[in-house]
């Protein structure tokens, strides 16, 4: 593994992330945290300063997309509660930054992204940082990746109409699933649970986040 991030500037504006944006707010879990405080958030960024990449919202990651804000990628990952020996399935790369947090506490990533340049270049930025342990295909994620099911905790970072079953499916026993799930303006964050068959849903506040585009998803404009 090579290091890209030797940069002092940049470690405290992660600090400085944490301090202001997630500790104060509901990110209480210690491993996620530290996740915040490794992941070089500035490189997912394509474009941005260092100061603009770890400000308190999205930014434009190119193909009208968008890597979220820190605080929702904190919030969504901390729902997960992981311990790090799960299988966690992302749909919507992106930029790949909700993948690089999600493989520092789980031992496996595997992440599925509709736009096959945004996944090149991700890639490609995965293998740079040595993120070893994240796999990437380009397709419609609302049909999950059955083949590495069942999935101790699965994670859609784009908005949805509603839950795709093939993902409710492919949840393991005791798994979780975190979903924005609404209009194509606004969501709410929901967090479902497989207790034998039984699912359990809550909700996790209001959200918004650039449409998922699938089978199970929104049809594509046009
Ligand atoms: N997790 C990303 C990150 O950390 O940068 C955030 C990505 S952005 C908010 C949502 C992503 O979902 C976009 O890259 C979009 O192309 C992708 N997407 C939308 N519908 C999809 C689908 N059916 N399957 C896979 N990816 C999809």
């Amino acid at each position: 593994m090579y290091r890209v991030d030797g940069d002092q500037e940049a470690a405290r504006l992660r600090e400085e992330m944490v301090a202001r944006q997630l500790a104060p707010r509901r990110i209480r879990d210690r491993r996620v945290l530290a996740a915040f405080r490794e992941v070089p958030r500035h490189l997912f960024a394509p474009g941005a300063g260092p100061r603009e990449a770890y400000a308190d919202h999205p930014l434009p990651i190119g193909e009208g997309q968008t890597i979220s804000q820190p605080y929702m990628v904190a919030l969504m990952t901390q729902c997960l509660e992981l311990a790090g020996g799960e299988k966690v399935l992302e749909i919507g790369t992106g930029s790949g930054y909700q993948a690089a947090i999600l493989s520092r506490l789980a031992a496996r990533v595997y992440t599925v992204e509709r736009i096959a340049s945004l996944a090149e270049r991700t890639g490609d930025l995965f293998r740079r940082l040595g993120y070893e342990n994240i796999s990437i295909r380009v397709g419609d994620g609302t049909r999950g990746w059955p083949e590495f099911s069942p999935y101790d905790g699965i994670i859609v970072t784009a908005g949805s109409p509603g839950v795709p079953p093939p993902l409710v499916e492919q949840l393991g026993e005791g798994g979780k699933l975190v979903i924005p799930s609404g209009s194509g303006y606004s969501q709410r964050l929901l967090v479902l649970e497989r207790r034998g068959e039984k699912i359990i849903e809550r909700d996790e506040g209001g959200c918004v986040f650039v449409p998922l585009i699938g089978e199970y998803g929104w049809k594509e404009q046009g």
